[in-house]
């Protein structure tokens, strides 16, 4: 994915944290204001969600651009949820357009999603890769480690592949986590809840940027920033 965001605190309808805002996912998906790697986020978008009451995430996601998309225009006004991730895509070299290769990935309990891009030969192999894109194979690999390792996993995957880049950013609808490795990510902290984004969708003053190559975590109680070793 080439642009991500993820929201934890008190629920918010998909279209307010989607589509709304003046430099929203909707808006990068086609004027990026940070991306470093790629142009347009044209190749698929992606929404997950939790809901109370309903074990792991629902998960809406399409092979097509964000802005072509108004069955999703007119539902995500009428969404709520305290934690959702959404992502919008510009596919890799050689990496295929499709449903299944677009972010959030899941295992049922957890989303992920991936800005960046990584030598699929160097990871391990593990089951259970919902597609053949390096970010599927590498999300598959983040969750069978167990999500408590993800620092370390990203270290060992950046030690095996000195050129890859690797920003994620999964939920659990409980928590955030995102690391920063090679693109932007930046996070906000209101009384409301905090959100965390590979660039700031307005121009809140209170956004800052999360430096390079660190781990971060926001839980109900606020948001810890480590660096990665
Ligand atoms: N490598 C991933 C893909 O092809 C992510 C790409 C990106 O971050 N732009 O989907």
């Amino acid at each position: 994915m080439c642009r991500h965001l993820g929201w934890l605190g008190r629920p918010r309808t998909l279209a307010e944290l989607v589509l709304e805002p003046p430099s929203s996912l909707l808006v990068q998906s086609w004027a990026p204001r940070r991306q470093r790697y790629g142009t347009v986020n044209a190749d698929g978008w992606g929404v997950g969600f939790f809901t109370p009451g309903r074990p792991g995430p629902a998960r809406w996601r399409s092979a097509r651009p964000l802005w072509g998309d108004a069955s999703f225009a007119s539902v995500a006004p009428v969404v709520s949820s305290g934690c959702v991730l959404a992502a919008v895509r510009s596919a890799s070299a050689g990496m295929p357009v499709e449903e299944s290769a677009t972010a959030p990935f899941t295992d049922g309990r957890w989303l992920l999603s991936h800005n960046g891009r990584v030598d699929r030969a160097v990871l391990p192999p593990v089951r259970g890769g919902e597609s053949t894109v390096d970010s599927a194979l590498l999300a598959a690999l983040v969750f069978a480690r167990g999500l408590d390792a993800l620092g370390d996993t990203v270290c060992e995957v950046a030690a095996a592949d000195p050129a890859a880049r690797l920003n994620l950013l999964a939920a659990d609808g409980t928590r955030l986590l995102a690391t920063t490795w090679g693109d932007t990510l930046s996070a906000l902290v209101t009384a409301d809840g905090i959100a965390l984004a590979s660039e700031p969708w307005d121009d809140d003053p209170r956004w800052t940027d999360v430096p390079d190559r660190h781990l971060v975590e926001a839980t109900p109680d606020g948001l810890t920033t480590t660096p990665l070793t």
